[in-house]
């Protein structure tokens, strides 16, 4: 059997180690410690935003956007449909009620125009509209300016949850500095990882010190434990901090090999019918590429579809996935108000992604490509 390959995998540099060893050498295995602060302070110098709390994951990073922003039951959250259930379900842990809003063309994300026909009608029907969130999906920017120019309209607050997209820009700019409050997830399969981590971003410095505040169970100033507020338990580990310090140095190398593993699939692959590409719509979006995605249309390939191709991949121990199935399919979801046109749902039948890690070797890459064009008949 072929060695397997993986989507997405961890890939650590030289000095993750280093660090922990630090961490262990000083006794900061908690979580909080000088890690936990040069993180921090990593990641606010790469992007340019003012301030970062390093958190346990990009779900805890949401949910306690969603607190800071004063989302409580009964209220409605405008987030995208096609993204991974960790988008939505912190609205839930709110008892607040998601309202899903279609994909656009361009870039598979939130379509600013399903977006404000959502909030007339949930207006119209007098509902309290308390965040939007759009995703950057597999790196690809959101039309964040176009979003934000709705938002600052309606004056609704923007969570950009950009889990998938660290290092991806916007004119120039890093994504997750766009909204009032940005998310980065650190989890094993995204382009750095920390083994389990995310982080909350602003340059509003009160969000920032409050969700310090809220993730280490929010305890108010006393020498006994006093509480006013319930609190959550979602401070980074010293440690999970370490590895993240080390994997900062390594992004952009990272990024670099994402994208030209992204440029071989699409030299290699775009001339075969049925397979389409998702390009950056111009120069002003600039994707980390953490996935390639492929689109296969099966009226173009003499029937072959992407679940085809997916066990074919299987059966040679090549590990490919479906593209996110829209939240409004979802059982859990499938009573949300959704508003759009069912383009996510052609991008779930047809779309898959390929193996994609920075630790890919031009042999691995080489075993996908081939097997994709013996399939397609090239
Ligand atoms: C990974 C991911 C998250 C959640 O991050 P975790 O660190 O796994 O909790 C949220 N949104 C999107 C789009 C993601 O891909």
């Amino acid at each position: 059997m072929n060695e397997r390959i993986y989507l997405s995998s961890p890939h650590l540099g030289k000095e993750e180690i280093v660090f922990i060893k630090k961490a262990f050498s000083e006794n900061w295995v908690a979580p909080l410690g000088p890690n936990v602060d040069g993180f921090e302070g990593d990641i606010c110098k790469y992007t340019g935003i003012k301030n970062c709390a390093a958190l346990t994951s990009g779900t805890s990073a949401i949910h306690l956007a969603l607190i800071m922003l004063g989302v409580e039951e009964g209220d409605e959250v405008l987030a995208s449909s096609f993204t991974f259930s960790a988008t939505i379900n912190p609205i839930v842990y709110q008892k607040a009620n998601p309202v899903l809003i279609e994909s656009e063309s361009d870039t598979w994300n939130m379509s600013p125009e399903f977006l404000e026909e959502a909030i007339n009608d949930r207006l119209n029907k007098g509902k309290k509209l308390k965040a939007i969130i759009p995703v950057h999906l597999y790196g690809m920017p959101s039309k964040i300016e176009e979003i934000k120019a709705i938002a600052n309209e309606y004056e609704i607050p923007v969570i950009e949850d950009a889990a998938e997209a660290l290092g991806s820009e916007y004119k120039g700019k890093k994504l997750g500095t766009f909204g009032d409050i940005g998310v980065f997830s650190f989890n094993g399969n995204k382009i750095i990882t920390t083994s389990g981590g995310g982080a909350l971003v602003s340059n509003n410095d009160q969000y920032v010190s409050k969700a310090r505040f809220l993730a280490t169970q929010a305890r108010d100033s006393a020498a006994h434990y006093e509480h006013s507020q319930i609190g959550y338990n979602y401070r980074m580990s010293n440690v999970s901090a370490g590895i993240g310090r080390g994997q900062m140095l390594v992004l952009p190398e990272w990024i670099i090999k994402r994208r030209s593993i992204f440029e071989s699939y699409k030299n290699e692959l775009s001339d075969i019918d049925g397979i389409s590409f998702l390009d950056e719509p111009n120069p002003d979006f600039f994707s980390n590429r953490w996935l390639t995605t492929i689109l296969v249309d099966p009226a173009k390939t003499k029937g072959l579809s992407r679940e085809d191709l997916r066990l074919a991949c299987e059966i040679e121990n090549i590990e490919t996935r479906p593209l996110w199935k829209p939240m409004h399919l979802q059982p859990i979801f499938k009573d949300c108000p959704y508003y759009g046109n069912s383009l996510s749902e052609r991008l779930f039948d047809q779309g898959l992604c390929l193996p994609s890690g920075s630790n890919m070797t031009g042999e691995q890459l080489d075993r996908v490509l081939c097997l994709i064009k013996k399939k397609l008949g090239k």
